[in-house]
């Protein structure tokens, strides 16, 4: 075997391990949150209260789609880091993806030249 073929061979395999840590990754079964999740600044309607100025009280909100519609929900602060660390595994889970399209097109351009490199020429 032609010496850049080897050297080809181990960085398949070397894409073949980041691929194995990514699955891992994706594997772990924890709940998820699909959507957006964010704070706003809110007014709680107390006219007495600071926030009748500013608004001043922070509130989590949940933006997702449910059958095609654009739905938006607020989050009990309670629950808000619950929701947040749900919607961070989410995150993970599309950048996960992203590294999988990135590993792929690598692993794609190395087998190009693996093939390239067995080409021979015929006179
Ligand atoms: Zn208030």
């Amino acid at each position: 075997m032609a010496k850049s073929s080897v050297s080809l061979t181990n960085q398949i395999k070397a894409l073949q391990d980041q691929r194995r840590a990514l699955l891992a990754k994706l594997r772990h079964g924890d709940p998820i949150v699909v959507g957006y999740v964010y704070d706003v600044m809110r007014r709680c309607g107390n006219p007495s209260c600071h926030c009748a100025a500013k608004p001043a009280h922070r509130q989590t909100l949940l933006i997702y789609v449910e059958k095609g519609r654009r739905r938006c929900k607020f989050i009990r602060g309670a629950d808000a880091a619950r929701i947040k660390q749900a919607w961070q595994r989410y995150r993970d889970c599309k950048k996960a993806l992203h590294g999988f399209r990135a590993l792929q097109k690598r692993e794609l351009q190395i087998l190009r030249a693996q093939i390239q490199a067995r080409r021979i020429s015929y006179e």
